[in-house]
């Protein structure tokens, strides 16, 4: 194994033991904070090394990695490359087949970077003052780093496993292609088959150097693009015409990009606004137990995005395309909008409101697949023993935080697992609101310390759940 001379230690290790020791399905695997922390980084810092921009990808500089460091540990793997030079890896630790299996899963690419927006060199991990710097570092290499450590600790105690616990670091998450999880489902699903899996998407919060909540990602929503065509009589830009369809179009834009879709609550919804109101200061405190508010909700388009988009299927223009010249009226213009839909929404009468809003015959509002085209998939449930045993290991790390349930309004690869059946939750380091900006922007990085706690954390929900009583 290798180790860093020098250990970033910085959790408690005496508190964390204690509440892990008062937990007695845990008392026989306690994890050495510093040390897991330390190897953690360690790994972080050797992914983050390996650039895995995607396109092109080359996941499989980072399949061969993990490979060599499982087989250092006695323990097999299987590299899976449905494309050259872009592969997963899946290992397996055995349990005795009382249970079905747990997966833990991250993604090895990375969104590009644009060098010139970067302070620091995007994969040289560079670490400063507690943090660890580049791409991947948050999205999504930590999850591959904790997931890694925790899979060699239950390896290394020896920890009598009720169920197999499978890990898979997979390629082609930030770009859907033949490498990702759509083909890892349709042809390896033997591999990979579960009853509960972990991967990115739950979005824990860092406040004030605490950590606030834990999210549970169990729902998200669903990427659909919509195309808004509008249609006029072209002709010399010298004459107004008020059949212009750059005119009709942009006023069309506007309708739907400032339209305040209905507004509803789901089980997962529900829960995240209950328990962030018993966590927040009064006067958003007030907003969350009343979110269906009219008044409520326009605080939150303004102050809280986010959670706005938590309520809703959103409708947001992000193209525009018309003309050639600009003496020349043109004939058609469109736009591309970016709708999220609520797990349960019915897309074709949600076009069909969109067009009586819109109510202008010479625009058509046209369904387009997105680039993401995750599969529709049902919500994952909150009274499972995985819920249950992540709420726990919150506990356990940090009693002070909450455990949300979330529904996460960007797209991750749970979606296929869902549609399988399985009920996957979407967990992540906890990190400031800032941090949460780096990720896919300019100087992504993570507080070692605040990795350190969730490998602990995921330790001790895997252990709950999978380890033998
Ligand atoms: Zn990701």
């Amino acid at each position: 194994m290798i180790r860093r001379a020098a250990f970033p230690v910085v959790i408690a290790i005496s508190v964390l033991a204690a509440a892990v020791a008062a937990h007695p399905q845990t008392k026989h695997f306690s994890l050495d904070a510093g040390q897991s922390q330390a190897e953690a980084v360690h790994f972080l810092a050797d992914l983050v090394r390996i650039d895995t921009q995607d396109p092109p990808g080359d996941e499989s500089k980072v399949a061969r990695y993990i490979e060599s460091v499982l087989k250092s540990e006695g323990i097999d793997s299987e590299i899976l490359e449905p494309v050259p030079g872009r592969a997963s890896i899946v290992a397996r630790l055995k349990g005795n087949g009382k249970k079905r299996p747990l997966l833990i899963m991250g993604h090895e690419d990375v969104v590009p970077v644009d060098r010139a927006h970067w302070t620091v060199d995007p994969f040289a991990a560079t670490e400063r003052d507690g943090m660890l710097y580049g791409r991947g570092a948050s999205d999504d290499k930590a999850m591959v780093a904790a997931n890694l450590e925790v899979f060699l600790q239950l390896k290394r105690m020896k920890v009598p496993l009720a169920r197999d616990v499978i890990f898979l670091s997979e390629a082609s998450e930030e770009m859907s292609s033949p490498a990702g999880m759509a083909t890892i489902v349709d042809r390896y699903w033997d591999k990979i088959d579960c009853e509960f899996a972990l991967n990115e998407g739950g979005g824990s919060l860092v406040e004030n150097g605490k950590v606030k909540y834990f999210g549970v990602a169990t729902a998200e929503k669903l990427p659909r693009g919509a195309r808004l065509e509008a249609t006029g009589s072209s002709g010399h830009g010298s004459v107004p015409r008020v059949d212009n369809a750059v005119t009709h179009l942009a006023a069309a834009v506007a309708k739907a990009g400032t339209w305040d879709t209905p507004a509803r609550l789901n089980e997962t919804t529900r829960a995240f606004f209950e328990r962030l109101a018993t966590i927040s200061p009064p006067e958003e405190a007030a907003w969350y137990r009343n979110v269906l508010d009219a008044k409520v909700q326009e605080e939150l388009k303004h102050k809280k995005p986010q959670y706005y988009s938590m309520l809703r299927t959103s409708v947001v223009p992000t193209m525009l395309k018309a003309g050639l010249k600009s003496n020349v009226i043109p004939p058609t213009a469109e736009a591309t909008l970016d709708i999220r839909a609520l797990p349960d929404e019915d897309l074709g009468k949600f076009r069909e409101m969109l067009a009586g809003i819109i109510n202008d015959p010479q625009v058509k509002v046209v369904a387009e697949d997105t680039a993401l085209s995750m599969p529709p998939a049902p919500p994952s449930k909150l009274g499972t023993e995985m819920f249950a045993a992540l709420e726990h290991a919150q506990k356990e790390v940090s009693p002070d935080a909450m455990t949300l349930p979330v529904m996460t309004t960007g797209a991750t690869d749970s979606s296929f697992l869902r549609t399988k059946g399985v009920q996957a939750y979407g967990i992540g380091v906890p990190r400031t609101e800032e941090e949460g900006r780096g990720v896919h922007g300019n100087d992504e990085h993570i507080e070692t310390k605040q990795l350190g706690l969730f490998v602990c954390y995921l330790f001790s929900a895997v252990t709950q759940v999978a380890a033998q009583p």
